[in-house]
């Protein structure tokens, strides 16, 4: 496309997050989330037949991104306004049905999520075999936080994951309890599509997950991952 190119309506603006330790940011191309990925949690929502049934995808819309800091607004058509903690993953360089082993070649660094989730559309919507996307696709249900080079902080394997609002720990569990891992998740995820730089992954989230209500202030934290705070904001109309 020419540095000319003009459009018939405004373009959407390129979503991206910091990254630490650099000016320069990184910039998002697709959001997969995986869903039942800590036993746990498949266990308080009671809703898998076999504990180990390959993980399943869904996407949330990039511009659903909101950054470390933000308030979110309590969103429409729900009463049941959740949080999920997640490690994210950023993926920086292209990958196509990659092995386990080569899946952390394909891998720029990691980050905090918080898979926002509209919890009474995602029932109704599995209840009636219908896709989630009103339960989880919706605007302003991605809050991530920076991204840290791998091998700049933690261990992407192993390490405490942790969700408190309003300073009362809610959700508690460690990378190492992940039902498919960090590389077999990109690994399965390659089967299936082109993987690109710019793509996040969200990869589960631990048992704990609840309701919040407006002017909750949530932090996430994952160990050698810093920190994600988010606060819930009045509802919208
Ligand atoms: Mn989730």
């Amino acid at each position: 496309m020419s540095p000319e190119a003009s459009f018939v309506v405004p373009a959407p603006e390129t979503v991206s997050l910091p990254v630490i330790g650099s000016a320069a940011r990184f910039p998002v191309r697709r959001v997969y989330c995986v869903g039942r990925n800590y036993l746990a949690h498949i266990r308080e929502m009671k809703e898998a037949e076999d504990e180990r049934d390959p993980p399943f995808f869904f996407q949330k819309p990039r511009d659903a991104i909101v950054e470390d800091g933000a308030t979110v607004p309590y969103p429409p058509d729900t009463d049941d306004f959740q949080y999920e903690i997640e490690l994210v993953v950023a993926v920086g360089a292209h990958a196509r049905d990659v092995s386990v082993g080569e899946a952390f070649g394909a891998i720029y660094g990691y980050g905090i999520g918080i898979d926002l989730t509209r919890r009474d559309r995602q029932r109704e919507c599995g209840g009636k075999r219908l896709p989630w996307e009103a339960g989880k696709s919706f605007d302003r249900s991605a809050p991530c936080g920076p991204i840290t080079p791998a091998g700049a902080g933690g261990d992407p394997m192993r390490g405490a994951i942790t969700l408190s609002v309003n300073g009362v720990e809610t959700q508690r569990g460690d990378l190492a309890q992940m039902i498919w891992n960090v590389p077999e998740i990109v690994s399965n995820l390659s089967r299936s599509y082109d993987l690109e730089p710019g793509d996040l992954i969200m990869t589960g989230t631990p048992a704990g997950v609840g309701p919040v209500r407006p002017g909750d202030c949530i932090v996430g934290a994952i160990d050698g991952f810093g920190t994600l705070t988010i606060t819930i904001g009045d509802r919208e109309k």
